[in-house]
């Protein structure tokens, strides 16, 4: 193998842990942190699971750690959210083996819900956090991360943005350093926190005080003496910006970004002039920076950040040039290149199009969740009316349920995916059941974590290094949480789903239909043979009703639609639309 490579911050992240020895990683897919459990599932050494959802990732990797070895979670920003019960204890434990958590956000919601800033985790927690600013780094600074977390026992953030993730630099291999775990070691008293833990709060002030100190020295807070007249506060991908903009400032670019050391920025903020924070989303390093009372040559901090800056979306080097440029006006990346508006769309032949045809025809209120069929919320089906975040949609449903019980019970549907399901749906379904709602669920069993790339999940049978495994068998475990009335349908039989629906919603107790058909991007789909679909142009009575299926091999320009034999998988969705038998298979 070159000692050199062109790497994603992924892949040198996962490269950096397997260098770093670990022994145990997990994670949840969820962009753009995906690829760093991919990538390490290719290194034989490291025990490596998708885990069912982040919390569990989370405490399956901080169980490994207690037992000695080096481990490390995955997770996007939002996964954070969901591990944060677990996340919060663990400061009070300290660690064991060395324990790194990666959080991977995503300035700008190129793939995601929300927007949100996990800097403020780390401070919330008082755990350190480290951000990288290119591939080199994302790989030395998980190592360092195993580092301090042993030294300090205590998980160490990673964090990493989209932009982080994604790009592509150089990366320079070393050895690894493997080590076999260290012994366990029977400590209730660290580990055995509700009745042990007023002790060990204390240990955190401690313990906090003296990696303000390690800052200080920490290595990758880095100073670059040049013009006095302007110095930059920055980290991460930021860097990369404002040193493109700024080549002759001077910079404290903070490899350490939580806890900050605090004589270093005095130092730096009395050589220079004026300070300039560039920093994406909120002020966090600019609201430190004021909270410690630091000052300038002059007095009082001469300091420009936020008030140029929007805290919303990415920055990029034509934003933090405008933003100093002085004509006050904020921008964000998005507004940067005007692109002809592409609406997203489900693929030819997508299973979920016939559940949300039939949604659609039965006027019924959708409560979504997280996945590709979010995508049901656009024309032509506009079927969906909420969608939160992972899990939500069941909740969410019977909630309005319980409001419009007489009006509503009878229409009401939440739609989840099978990965989502196993993620975080099962608990509010048990708990319709429990509470006696009535509300209908669907579930759409596509067996594949469709929308981050196909990853396992354990509906699959499948690992994550696609070992055979137990795969879950939905209507029995629905079943088992008490629902009486399951029913599987394929949703290419329009018909039978749209029975299915009926039936459930007409009964005055919950019911589930799984709607089971493989996503048609996975290999297996994509290898079998498909036969095209055409429209006759001598039938086709312009009723437009086969556009309703809302399949892209279909163009409806036209007055008679013209499909795409390269496109269509041969479905034949929009085909039983049609009652002029006016689309017909193309035979070869
Ligand atoms: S459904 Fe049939 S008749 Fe109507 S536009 Fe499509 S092909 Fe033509
Ligand atoms: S058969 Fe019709 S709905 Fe199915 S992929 Fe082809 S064009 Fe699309």
């Amino acid at each position: 193998m070159n000692s050199k490579q062109l790497l994603s911050g992924n892949e040198a992240i996962a490269r950096g842990a397997w260098e770093a020895g670990i022994h145990v990683a997990c994670g949840y897919p969820g962009t753009p942190s995906t690829e760093i459990i991919e990538n390490l599932a290719r290194y034989d050494d490291i025990d490596v699971e998708w885990s069912t959802n982040e919390k569990v990732a989370f405490d399956v990797a901080y169980g490994a750690s207690l037992a000695g070895a080096r481990s490390l979670v995955s997770m996007k920003h939002v996964g954070v959210n969901v591990a944060l019960d677990s996340l919060m204890v663990t400061p009070f434990s300290g660690v064991h083996g060395g324990f790194v958590v990666i959080t991977a956000d995503d300035p700008g919601m190129h793939s995601s819900q929300n927007e949100q800033d996990n800097r403020f985790f780390a401070k919330f927690a008082k755990i350190p956090m480290l951000e990288p600013s290119d591939s080199q780094e994302a790989k030395e600074f998980v190592k360092i991360a195993f580092d301090i977390s042993e030294q300090f026992d205590v998980p160490v953030f990673l964090r990493t943005t989209t932009r982080t993730s994604h790009s592509k630099s150089v990366v320079e291999f070393s050895e690894a350093k493997r080590t076999p775990p260290q012994k366990y070691k029977h400590d209730p008293q660290k580990y055995v926190v509700p009745i042990w833990g007023k002790r060990r709060r204390q240990n955190i002030e401690m313990r906090l005080k003296k990696m303000e100190e390690f800052a200080e020295t920490f290595p990758e807070n880095k100073i670059e003496w040049n013009s006095k007249k302007i110095g930059v506060i920055t980290s991460g991908i930021c860097y990369q910006y404002a040193k493109e903009v700024f080549p002759d400032a001077s910079f404290l670019k903070l490899g350490m970004i939580f806890p900050l050391p605090k004589k270093m920025l005095e130092w730096f903020c009395d050589g220079v002039e004026k300070i300039y924070v560039v920093e994406e989303l909120e002020p966090f390093l600019e609201e430190q920076l004021r909270l410690l009372g630091v000052k300038n040559p002059f007095g009082s901090l001469n300091l420009s950040g936020k008030d140029v800056f929007t805290n919303m979306f990415e920055l990029s080097p034509d934003i933090v040039q405008h933003a100093f440029s002085g004509n006050g006006e904020k921008k964000s990346f998005d507004n940067e290149i005007a692109i002809p508006p592409r609406p997203p769309v489900m693929c030819p032949g997508c299973p979920h199009s016939g559940v949300y045809f039939v949604l659609h025809k039965l006027k019924t209120v959708v409560t979504g969740d997280i996945g590709c069929y979010t995508l049901g919320a656009l024309p032509p089906f506009n079927a969906l009316d909420t969608t939160l975040c992972m899990g939500a949609g069941i909740g969410n449903a019977f909630g309005m349920e319980k409001v419009h019980r007489a009006t509503m019970g009878k229409k009401l549907v939440a739609v989840i995916g099978d990965s989502t399901f196993l993620h975080s749906g099962i608990a509010p379904l048990i708990d319709i059941v429990f509470n006696k709602g009535i509300t209908t669920v669907v579930l759409m069993d596509n067996s594949t974590t469709g929308m981050t790339g196909h990853q396992q999940h354990p509906g699959m049978g499948k690992t994550v290094r696609l070992e055979n495994t137990y795969a879950i068998n939905y209507e029995q475990l629905i079943s088992a949480i008490g629902v009486k009335h399951i029913r599987v349908v394929d949703p290419y039989d329009l018909e039978a789903t749209e029975t299915a629906m009926k039936e459930a919603l007409a009964l005055n107790e919950p019911a589930v239909v799984i709607s089971r058909r493989a996503c048609v991007l996975l290999e297996e789909e994509k290898a079998k043979t498909h036969y095209p679909y055409e429209v006759l142009g001598e039938l086709c009575e312009e009723c437009d009703l086969c556009l309703k299926i809302g399949c892209p091999a279909i163009d409806g320009s036209q007055a008679v639609p013209f499909i795409s034999k390269e496109r269509c998988i041969g479905c034949d969705l929009c085909a039983k639309l049609c009652n002029f038998d006016a689309i017909r298979m193309i035979e070869n």
